[in-house]
């Protein structure tokens, strides 16, 4: 086991900068995800840990140790990559061993260990078989385990399950999580996937343009993301975030959403005292689908609505709204009728949205 310390790291390219001042504190036997769109810089974080980039700044330590520029092979850190590379000359069983012969481990042990990986990985079958001959699910199984099987304090991820298909991805999800809490290692794994980050992790560090934007559990992250961008890049569909104008009559506060002071919606208390604490005249309300309520009269709590557009997905229907120059969703069960073109009374359950500054982007509390 072993704790992972990011201290103000940062890596450059040249004059690019990949990853920006990154503090991140993962515990022992901690399964942490980093996830982020595509070029924010996780596989850069990943690599930095291995030791297979070295940091242009800052401080990396494993149970409070300074490892940054101790060599790759000296850090006690296992890797799977998203592609790979197998000895595919060599069968499934002599793969799984090699770790373990490179360690000196006895002839014994190294059959029974082996013979366990195969069979939690549920390879027992093709243990004799040449890997070339292996599927790309089995492959992927067996990279997973010929790394696991060291029992590196470290073990790292990066995109592990990508190339895999929908149904398998799902069963490797669950083994991976429960590899994980047999060996009791600290397991980091770099995904772009928020579904197998929210089901697998437990803390997700988001990351975006080369920064770390929160470092929370699945539950924080969706409930009270920090900012608009954890806000919008968690949830499918994602939480709405529309421009509101805020003004206060009779000592309620009220938030316009639609660009029509009359149509404005009152907001409970505490959100009433995060504008006047905020006093800014405009700021972000956001709001996922799935917090949002038909009403069947108008009254101060409910915003007049267009229904554009509604899609059925699996058990919910989405519905697109139009008010103002304002579009939102919202997530509904199959039964809730509501017809393209029909008007609607929207309501929010106020207790689970969120004000954002529209400036800093950052969630007011
Ligand atoms: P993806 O999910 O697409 O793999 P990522 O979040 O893992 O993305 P990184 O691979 O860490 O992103 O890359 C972050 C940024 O740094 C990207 O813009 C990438 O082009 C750049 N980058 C990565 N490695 C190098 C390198 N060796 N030289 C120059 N730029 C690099």
């Amino acid at each position: 086991m072993a704790s992972v310390t990011l201290e103000d790291t940062s890596k450059t390219f040249g004059d690019f900068t990949a990853v920006r001042n990154i503090n991140l504190a993962i515990n022992d036997a901690e399964f942490v995800a980093i996830l982020g769109p595509s070029g924010c810089g996780k596989s850069t974080t990943m690599n930095m840990i291995a030791g297979i980039e070295d940091v242009s700044g800052g401080t990396i330590r494993f149970d409070g140790a300074d490892v940054t520029n101790v060599p790759m092979q000296n850090r006690g850190v296992g890797f799977v990559f998203q592609n790979y590379a197998i000895f595919t000359h060599m069968s499934v069983r002599k793969n799984l061993a090699f770790g373990l012969e490179v360690q000196g481990v006895q002839q014994s042990e190294i059959n029974r260990r082996v013979e366990e990986m195969a069979e939690f990985m549920a390879l027992t079958h093709r243990i004799d078989a040449p890997s070339a001959s292996l599927s790309v699910n089995e492959l992927q199984k067996l990279a997973i385990g010929r790394s696991a099987i060291v029992e590196p304090s470290i073990f790292l991820l990066d995109e592990p399950l990508s190339n895999l298909d929908a149904a398998f991805r799902e069963r490797m999800r669950s083994d991976l999580r429960q590899l994980q809490r047999s060996l009791n290692q600290t397991m980091i794994y770099v995904t772009h996937d928020q579904i197998e980050a929210m089901g697998l992790a437990d803390r997700i560090a988001v990351m975006d343009q080369a920064t770390l934007q929160q470092f929370d559990t699945p539950e924080n992250i969706y409930s009270r993301p920090e900012n608009t961008f954890v806000a919008g890049f968690i949830g499918a569909p994602s939480m709405n975030l529309v421009r509101a104008r805020i003004a206060e009559r009779d000592g309620v506060m009220f938030a316009d959403l639609a660009g029509r002071e009359a149509d404005a919606v009152a907001l409970d208390d505490r959100l009433s005292s995060q504008a006047r604490t905020h006093g800014g005249a405009a700021l972000t309300f956001g709001f996922r689908p799935e917090h949002l309520r038909i009403s069947d009269q108008p009254d101060a709590g409910t915003l007049a609505a267009q229904v554009v557009l509604v899609e059925l997905v699996g058990r919910r229907k989405l519905v697109h709204f139009s008010t103002g120059q304002t579009r939102f969703v919202g997530s509904f069960y199959r039964t809730v009728s509501l017809r393209p073109g029909e008007a609607a009374n929207v309501s929010f359950d106020l207790g689970k949205c969120h004000l954002f500054d529209p400036n800093t982007g950052l969630r007011l509390r």
